[in-house]
């Protein structure tokens, strides 16, 4: 149709995952909490008064600002905060590339950052993994660019760099900014965000959609030198002066702050994480170690896309990519035990059968 423009009907846009309404799945499949968020976030919605909303909200979220910043231990000016941590990824584009400002990040990736640059025209170099599941930071700080973006943990691998490594790679590429993406640090307790504070080319993407069971609110934030928020405000600002609503603001002031909370969630996902990886090493999975709150398992009995119809077929939504690579494994959520139990059941009938 003549009305539409190049860019639009030329850009794939990414596959978010498969969220059934009504049906009765076991959904393992986008990485949701199994737990629900801190107690705090009822209290909050109990006593959220309707006539506040005749008003916009705070378009510098101040107040969460604020509560981010005393749960990370850094100023609030060090603090940017956005409709869910792929808003504030997307924003990182217009803010810190351009067409001769390449960005550039590892070939197996959140596939979500090659969309934002073919959308933003920001050319980008992929970095081959090492031994297919690891990031080659040698070669990543060999290759020519103007930053990286770097999910730590990796998606949909699982697997993490410690901060120690991190820092190492960091102090190698001053010119350049690192963006990490840590949506699944909280789960693996390496959060490089404490070097900020030193490390003026970095940027700390984090979001309260996983460890903080917050999905269906829609919040992430970054963490950065003033001047790098400074960049994602002027961004924000030519795109949506209010990406925080105000009930969103309230929600995630309170959750970020139940501070004993949400270390009872992490070390539960965790303990079911190991377990679950176990079961199916014994299976006969390759499942590479995982610091997030999933599992990229594969190389079992049938191929990625396979497995993941056998499950469907049985109750269960697991994550699936018909791509090279990606096509040999699926992406497992952890659940609760008994959510983890009935996988297992499955795929032991699938080694049986
Ligand atoms: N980064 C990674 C690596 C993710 O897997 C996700 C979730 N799909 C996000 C960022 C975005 O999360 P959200 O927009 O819910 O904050």
């Amino acid at each position: 149709m003549q009305f539409i423009s190049k860019k639009a009907r030329a850009v794939t846009p990414y596959t978010a995952g498969e969220q059934p309404r009504g049906a009765q799945f076991i959904k393992l499949n986008t990485n949701e909490n199994p737990y629900p968020p801190s107690p705090r976030v009822k209290a909050v919605l109990d006593a959220f008064d309707p006539a506040g909303l005749r008003r916009y909200p705070d378009p510098a979220s101040g107040r969460l600002r604020a509560a981010i910043a005393q749960a990370e231990g850094v100023s609030p000016d060090c603090v940017f905060c956005g409709n869910g941590s792929d808003e504030v990824l997307a924003l990182c584009f217009p803010a810190f590339f351009g067409a001769d400002e390449p960005a550039c990040f590892p070939a197996v990736t959140y596939t979500f950052y090659d969309v934002f640059a073919h959308l933003f025209d920001v050319p980008f170099a992929r970095v081959p993994m090492r031994e297919e599941f690891y990031l080659d930071l040698d070669r990543l700080a060999d290759t020519p660019c103007k930053g990286y973006l770097i999910a730590n943990p990796n998606a949909p691998t699982g697997v993490g760099i410690g901060r120690e490594e991190m820092a190492a790679f960091l102090a190698r590429v001053p010119e350049k900014l690192v963006i990490l993406d840590e949506a699944y640090m909280d789960f693996f307790g390496q959060s490089c965000a404490p070097l900020i504070k030193t490390c003026r080319n970095l940027l700390v993407v984090k979001t309260f959609s996983k460890s903080y069971a917050l999905a269906g609110i829609r919040c992430g934030y970054a963490l950065g030198d003033p001047a790098l928020i400074d960049a994602l405000t002027r961004a924000k600002d030519c795109f949506n002066s209010y990406p925080v609503d105000a009930l969103c603001e309230a929600v995630c002031a309170a959750a970020v702050l139940d501070r004993d909370y949400y270390a009872g969630t992490l070390a539960r996902v965790r303990e079911e994480r190991e377990r679950l990886r176990g079961e199916l090493l014994a299976l006969g999975f390759t499942v590479p170690e995982s610091a997030a709150n999933f599992l990229f398992a594969g190389r079992f009995k049938a191929d990625g896309g396979t497995l993941y119809r056998y499950l469907k077929e049985h109750g269960i939504l697991v994550r699936f990519w018909d791509k090279p690579f990606l096509r040999d494994f699926v992406r497992i959520t952890v659940g609760t035990r008994e959510e983890n139990d009935a996988l297992l059941a499955a795929l032991r009938a699938l080694a049986a059968g």
